[in-house]
């Protein structure tokens, strides 16, 4: 991938102001591409863009939250206003929220997670999938290991099943895409040091904990050791450039081996 792989490009992350997202909106913006910055927080978002600008870049900061229609419609609309063009979406947003025995797990608790993460997903593809029908492009979609190999993370009931469905969305829409010229791929990180513990509410956990022990630590790449985001955001990179032409409905995970073993 050359440096200015993604020139004249325009992307949109959402989650940008920290973690995965921001990794991603850095290497994109780093590669060329002018990058829409949407997230709830606004004083983070502004921070990775001095980032981006800092390092020469280009981008706006978009405040929504990605589970609110109307705010992600006007979000959207004002990146597009400003670039006209849409050529990749990093669908990022997401949080842990509360991992409890499945008894114990409030509905409310149940749909705070599904609305963040599935319909946040949903409602960013809604938005953005007719501009990107224009030209082509690519998207990514954060899930997790989580829902797509991993079923003894304690209590994550709710959590497994929107990063189970959006690694279903993912392989749908590639046949629905296919057509437009959108190739739409799922990565699937591992355990990464990221801020998402802030985003994590944790019951009764000795009730729903599998007894799995290993002998070698359980990221066997690593010796235990957490993935960077930067581990994530290298293979966003390579997802959203040419160098991937004919990679869709496709999940990579970015786990150092350690969806394998659990
Ligand atoms: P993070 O540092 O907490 O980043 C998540 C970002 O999403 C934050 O910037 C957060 O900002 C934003 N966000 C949360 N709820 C939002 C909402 N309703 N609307 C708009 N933005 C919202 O966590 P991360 O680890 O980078 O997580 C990014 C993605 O990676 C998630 O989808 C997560 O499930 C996935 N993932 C992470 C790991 C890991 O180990 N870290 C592993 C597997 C998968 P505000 O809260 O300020 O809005």
């Amino acid at each position: 991938m050359s440096l200015a792989e993604y020139e004249g490009q325009t992307a949109l992350v959402t989650g940008a102001g920290s973690g995965i997202g921001k990794g991603a909106a850095l290497t994109l913006a780093r590669g060329g591409a002018y990058v829409g910055l949407l997230g709830r927080t606004e004083d983070e978002l502004e921070e990775t863009l001095a980032e981006i600008r800092a390092a020469g870049g280009e981008g706006m900061v978009l405040l929504a939250d990605v589970s609110q229609e109307d705010e992600m419609a006007k979000a959207i609309d004002r990146l597009i206003s400003e670039r006209k063009a849409l050529n990749i979406v990093v669908a990022n947003a997401g949080i842990n929220g509360t991992w409890a025995p499945i008894d114990d797990l409030k509905p409310d608790e149940f749909d705070k997670t599904i609305a963040v993460n599935l319909r946040g997903t949903y409602l960013t593809l809604h938005h953005t999938v007719r501009h990107m029908k224009k030209s082509g492009g690519s998207i990514i979609v954060i899930s997790s290991i989580n829902g797509t190999r991993t079923f003894t993370s304690p209590g994550a009931t709710a959590y497994s099943a929107t990063k189970a469905a959006q690694f279903a969305m993912v392989q749908q829409l590639a046949l629905e895409l296919g057509q437009h010229g959108i190739r739409i791929n799922a990565i699937c990180p591992g355990a990464i040091g990221t801020e998402i513990d802030d985003n994590t509410s944790m019951r009764k956990k000795a009730q729903t904990e599998v007894p799995v022990e290993f002998p070698e630590g359980d990221i066997p790449l690593t010796g235990g050791e957490a993935g960077t985001v930067e581990d994530v955001a290298e293979v966003i990179a390579f997802l959203a450039s040419k160098a991937s032409r004919h990679v869709t409905g496709t999940p990579i995970w970015v786990d150092g081996g350690q969806s394998l073993l659990r």
